[in-house]
């Protein structure tokens, strides 16, 4: 492809697997007529990114909002779930889906992540689980959310849409909780166009969760459950295999690219960047910046600045989950309970981040946002 002034840059763009393999792929498909349900390249993504997550068990799904929904069922969560407004609004969602009534609590402003000090003053006698989410695969506190839990009998399934291969000391961080919900939509930094996938550690869990997946069935004739129809195809899991090869190199590239991002905006008066944490394997899913008070333009006027320029970064995420229409009466909606959460979605912008993203690109948008 050549790159010149007018090509859009969006805020991210999937490095797709060659073509011709993926025709082999598909050859292979029509050869065995095996088109879903289980079949081989379903069965080898599954052990493939065990192997590569460095978890026990993985259930591919259709997409990574109804991996939620199956995993909130495949828990029996009921009442009422304590999760955070500064996600993507499939988190709560899932819950609304379940019947589950929603209770927000605020974030840490320096990871973005729900704020584990904050929980314990909204459990009720309802509360039946925790859904945290790692905002940008930024890990959550672990320790905090477990303890609580535990002291309260509650459930923890994590929202990792983000947090595809990210490590804390070589260990994944998809292996706390309950269980860790994973998204492979085009836009993630591993993909399967579409797609999502359930871990555990818990052998019955991943059993139950592959009934639900698929209607309920535990053999031909035996229905144990309400279940859904939430499978992944052949397609989706043959170019998630193929995906898989290129992810090391992908997150390489997004991580040089992050570097030169910092280095040019870390000392701009104004612009708040986040550096590695330490002992964490990042995967540079996103960019996160902040566009504060004192920085001469607004977050919006920088945004639209870009666009004017075919730049399309993100506000992500803006506006809170917590003030769309269908949550904002809840009582946990209001901005005295939310006041992190309220200043972080009118400052966030995510900037364009993705392996074929060109040094010169780079330098373009730090000069629009600067000068
Ligand atoms: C992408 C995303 C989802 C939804 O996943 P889909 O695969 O698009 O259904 C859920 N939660 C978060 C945090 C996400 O980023």
């Amino acid at each position: 492809m050549i790159i010149n002034n007018n090509t859009p840059i969006f805020v991210t763009q999937p490095t797709l697997p060659s073509l011709d393999e993926f025709v082999k792929s598909l050859e292979e498909i029509w050869e065995s007529k095996w088109l879903t349900n289980n079949g081989k390249f379903h069965q080898e993504l599954e052990s493939e990114l065990c192997k590569y997550l460095g978890v026990k068990y993985c259930s591919l799904f259709s997409n990574g909002t109804l991996a939620l929904i199956v995993g909130l069922q495949s828990l029996r969560i009921t009442g009422e779930v304590i999760t955070t407004p500064y996600s993507f609004v499939a988190t709560t969602h899932s819950l609304h889906w379940n019947g589950i009534k929603p209770v927000f609590c605020d974030i840490n402003e320096h990871d973005f992540n729900i704020n584990p000090n904050k929980i314990e003053a909204l459990i009720t006698p309802q509360t039946t689980a925790i859904l945290p989410v790692h905002v940008y695969g930024n890990p959550c506190n672990f320790e905090k959310i477990g303890k609580i839990a535990d002291t309260y009998g509650l459930k923890v399934l994590y929202d990792a849409a983000h947090a595809f291969g990210v490590n804390i000391n070589g260990q994944s961080i998809l292996n706390n909780g309950d269980m860790s919900i994973l998204s492979f939509h085009a836009t993630k930094v591993f993909s399967t166009i579409e797609g999502g996938a359930i871990i555990t550690n818990d052998k019955k869990l991943k059993e139950r969760i592959d009934y639900l997946k698929n209607f309920g069935f535990a053999d031909e004739v035996t229905v144990v459950a309400p279940g859904i129809n939430a499978k992944m195809n052949e397609v989706q899991a043959a170019f998630g295999l193929l995906h898989l090869k290129n992810i090391e190199s992908e997150i390489l590239k997004r991580k040089a690219i992050a570097i030169t991002y910092r280095n040019q905006l870390e000392n701009i008066n104004g612009i708040k960047t986040y550096n590695d944490f330490e002992g964490v394997k990042h995967n540079y899913s996103y960019f996160p910046v902040l566009i504060q008070k004192d920085f001469h333009k607004t977050r919006n006027e920088v945004y639209q600045l870009l666009k004017e320029h075919n730049i399309f970064s993100r506000r992500y995420f803006y506006p809170l989950i917590s003030q769309f229409p269908t949550y904002k009466e809840l009582p946990s909606s209001s901005s005295n309970n939310l006041p992190i959460a309220e200043k972080i979605t009118e400052e966030i912008l995510c900037l364009p981040i993705y392996g074929d993203l060109k040094p010169e690109q780079v330098d373009k948008i730090v000069q629009l946002i600067i000068k």
